[in-house]
């Protein structure tokens, strides 16, 4: 597969290491600003859609084309020391290893040898609330989480130790601490909507139960998911009010389970799925493999909602 490194994208991304380096230097409330200005200047990031002053802190853009590993500078740009273009890939350098982006896949140099197992990590989102459920597609690829598990490590000690516990919506949560400051923006962000809209305000008071980080499902096990790395949340309610919550329960009775209709499915209100969404957390209702209580932090992909800059995406596809 031949690979044709932009000159403008490679611009920018020179830009960002350049800018980062002495910025290392500087206490963490300057490399936190800092990262602001990179964002907005820099990446040339299309300017946040500010929707009001207290959106501004972490929304996610939504607006203008933006190079996948340029969505990765932007929020994983913290974790990544060097970036090198090669006639092949882009290669961006951890602290503990390399990873190379091949047409979205994110690969260590050991998956690369096998890269047609593997699919794009960046997934097509659909932007607008749920009206259908989503075709299935005839096979879905594997997405290699090498980038993840190389930023956040693979046993639970390691990960355990970019977490932290957090208030959230009146529970406790153990969550990355990369993904706190958007939490901290969708919580505020559903409490204000509680107050003048009734259905938010009752889901906030019958969230039941608030998993975060699990352990079960920790990286490298068959389970693997978001959960694993505490960049996912569950806000399980007292009732599913007899719908449809989850593809694997749903599947033991019916074979058609992805055409379950929308309207059959619990969903969390509308201005929730909207908050955390507008913070970069994709909502697992939007799956073919539905999981209504998911929330996972993905800035990567939402920064990309609604316009092309990933090929050959799968529709609406997320994790199964
Ligand atoms: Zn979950």
């Amino acid at each position: 597969m031949s690979y044709e490194p932009d000159p403008e994208i490679k611009r920018k991304h020179e830009e960002f290491m350049i800018a980062k380096k002495p910025a290392m230097h500087f206490a963490q409330f300057i490399r936190a600003i800092f990262r602001g200005v990179v964002a907005v200047f820099i990446i040339g990031m299309p300017v946040n859609h500010i929707h009001d002053r207290s959106a501004a802190a972490s929304s996610v853009s939504h607006a203008g084309p933006i190079h996948p590993v340029s969505a990765l500078l932007k929020y994983y740009g913290q974790y990544i020391q060097e970036i090198e273009w090669t006639e092949n890939d882009i290669v961006l350098h951890l602290e503990k290893g390399s990873i190379h982006y091949r047409d979205g896949k994110m690969l260590n140099r050991e998956n690369l040898e096998h890269e047609d197992r593997f699919s794009s990590i960046f997934y097509h989102y659909p932007t607008s609330p749920l009206k259908e459920a989503i075709e299935k597609p005839a096979s879905i690829a594997r997405r290699s989480d090498d980038f993840y598990k190389m930023i956040f490590g693979e046993t639970e000690r390691e990960i355990r130790k970019h977490c932290r516990e957090i208030r959230f919506l009146h529970r406790m949560a153990f969550v990355n601490t990369l993904c706190i400051p958007a939490l901290k923006q969708v919580e505020a962000e559903i409490l204000r909507q509680a107050e003048e809209n009734p259905d938010v305000a009752s889901f906030v008071k019958n969230i039941r139960i608030l998993y975060s980080f699990k352990q079960k499902e920790i990286v490298g096990s068959q389970n693997s998911s978001f959960h694993g790395y505490g960049l996912a949340v569950d806000l399980v309610p007292r009732s599913y009010d007899k719908k449809h919550v989850y593809w694997k329960w749903s599947a033991v009775y019916y074979k058609d389970w992805h055409r379950i209709p929308v309207q059959q499915r619990w969903s969390p209100p509308q201005p929730v799925i909207d908050a955390f969404e507008r913070n970069g957390f994709v909502w697992g209702g939007k799956w073919v493999h539905f999981d209504v209580i998911h929330f996972e932090y993905r800035p990567e992909i939402i920064v990309q909602m609604g316009e092309n800059g990933v090929e050959n995406v799968e529709n609406g596809v997320g994790p199964s």
